[in-house]
């Protein structure tokens, strides 16, 4: 049977890479047709992790290599430990007791007896399915692919997770900052944006206009737009805070677009807590709605990623793509994104936030000189095929020492 629903394929990418970018993926791929792979990690939606498995598994089966995308299961009980593991792991005190341990470890080895990871590689995203290696006999290398900014993780949490750290085969990090000293050959990937998908593809005039319209967000002041989860390290209540203050001096509308993640039990309790702020201009959404973000992204006149820690922060690119600078907290994969002054501001203050968006509301000059820069570093270092091509360099870097059958 045949289906008419046009699959993502690396193909795509060529009119944007060019043709020997392309070549020389195909050509990394081919040693590796008929692998099998399989990435693990906790939620389908939400989140940039979810974001770039749901578009890397399907390029990568474009390739020839049979990868699959597996999630483990958990009770609320679960998330929010694995939550806390998280926060512990950007710098919060945290600490996690014996019983949150017992939790967390029999709760993995429940998925451990439901699922077959028998594959050529198996990618394991974050700390919540890490400690699945325990309960499998290896077949070919295992990689644990952290997407959190590692730079001062609490010591007694990043102590008890090591040891399952130190049983695989690589670790990837998105930025040298988050490198840690553990015989665990470490790698460099920063995340990547998919340009084609509903988020990132180009938008018309009269589809941005629709998407504002039917969710009650007004153009006719310039658009000041941070779009994250609600989660603390987004420091949503700090961008409120630069929004009003900047807004002494310049006109706006403030819009903060968010949304919730399977694995993240925290979000509503953190939206609920800005409720209270809302006012004719600022607006407060929680809504899952890729086409809503891109419209925003494009409208905006700035976008705001005001993170006090952030793995990478594929907002980011993905506001750059679009052509709108960007003002970013001064932190992990932002700052690689970034570049100050050139496509957008790095800040570490509510106050130069603030400063930051009255000189760019003020010059649209700058704006527009910003706008193409942005877009250019985005196609140099932040598509999706440049984070396929390192994937394939590393399975391939494993071919020798683990001598898959051919
Ligand atoms: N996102 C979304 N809707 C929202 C908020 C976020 O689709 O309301 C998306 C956002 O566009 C990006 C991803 O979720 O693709 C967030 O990835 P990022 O790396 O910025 O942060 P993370 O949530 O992984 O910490």
């Amino acid at each position: 049977m045949k289906f008419d629903y046009p699959l993502k394929t690396i193909d795509d990418y060529e009119s944007i890479t060019g043709s020997e970018a392309l070549n020389r993926i195909r050509m990394k791929a081919k040693p590796l047709e008929k692998r099998n792979v399989v990435h693990v990690n906790s939620t389908y939606y939400g989140g940039g992790v979810a974001e770039i498995l749901s578009v890397l598994t399907l390029l990568m089966n474009s390739l020839g290599i049979k990868t699959e995308w597996r999630l483990i299961q958990g009770s609320p009980d679960f998330f929010g430990i694995t939550k806390k593991m998280h926060n512990a792991l950007q710098g919060r005190p945290n600490e996690i007791n014996e019983m949150e341990k017992r939790i967390y470890e029999s709760t993995i080895y429940e998925n451990s007896v439901r699922k077959k990871l028998d594959h050529d590689f198996v990618v394991i995203h974050d700390p919540q399915p890490l400690p699945l290696i325990h309960y499998f006999e290896k077949k070919g290398p295992w990689i644990w692919r952290c997407h959190i900014d590692l730079s001062s993780p609490n010591r007694t949490v990043w102590q008890y997770l090591k040891p399952y750290i130190c049983y695989y085969d690589a670790m990837i990090v998105s930025i040298r900052e988050f490198r840690k000293k553990i015989h665990v050959p470490q790698r460099l990937f920063m995340p990547a944006i998919d340009p084609f998908s509903l988020k990132n593809r180009p938008l018309s005039e009269e589809e941005i206009k629709k998407q504002l319209e039917n969710h009650g967000i007004p153009t006719d002041l310039p658009l000041i737009v941070q779009i994250s989860r609600f989660d603390r390290w987004k420091d949503p209540l700090g961008v409120i805070k630069a929004f009003k203050q900047a807004r002494k001096q310049v006109d706006a509308t403030l819009v903060l677009l968010g949304n919730a993640a399977m694995d993240d039990p925290e979000g509503e309790q953190v939206f609920e807590s800005l409720l209270m702020h809302r006012q004719e201009r600022i607006i407060i959404i929680s809504h899952e709605n890729s086409l809503l973000v891109n419209a925003l992204q494009r409208k905006a006149a700035v976008v705001l990623q005001k993170s006090i820690r952030e793995g990478f922060g594929l907002t980011v690119s993905e506001a750059l793509w679009k052509g709108t600078p960007v003002i970013g907290g001064r932190v992990g994969g932002i700052r690689y994104q970034i570049r100050d002054g050139e496509n957008g501001f790095l800040v570490s203050s509510i106050r130069d936030a603030a400063d930051r968006i009255v000189l760019l509301l003020k010059d649209e000059a700058l704006r527009s000189q910003m706008s193409k820069r942005g877009r250019e570093i985005v196609q140099d270092q932040f598509l999706m095929s440049r984070l396929v091509e390192q994937y394939l360099d590393l399975f391939n870097s494993f071919e020798t020492v683990f001598r898959i059958k051919k």
